[in-house]
């Protein structure tokens, strides 16, 4: 009885989750009865939605820290900016140019 139920909730949960994870609706009978192929394409699919999933975090967050850093860490502005005549290195292209007054 107890297994039973979870089949039918582990079930629910695979049509709640089968629009995001991308799958053709036609193939999806099909691989159905087929076991180890709809295991194997479930599985890739899952993996495949979770690395978007993780992908698409990863930009948005890159892109909110880029917004909120108005004033990022000399670390965090690469390249450095070096003077064309002493080579002496500089963390932020206004640095720079101010050097470059004092030639
Ligand atoms: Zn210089």
């Amino acid at each position: 009885m107890e297994s039973c139920s979870q089949k039918k909730r582990l079930k629910d949960k695979f049509k709640a989750t089968k629009k995001e994870l991308n799958i053709d609706p036609t193939l999806w009978e099909a691989l159905a009865k087929n076991r180890p192929a709809w295991r194997r394409a479930v599985t890739k699919e899952a993996k495949t939605y979770e690395q978007q999933r993780l992908q698409a975090a990863k930009t948005k967050r890159a892109a909110r820290k880029a917004r909120h850093n108005c004033n990022p860490t000399p670390q965090a502005t690469a390249p450095p900016w070096p003077c064309p005549l002493c080579n002496r290195d500089f963390r932020a292209r206004i640095g720079l140019i101010s050097h470059l007054r004092t030639h």
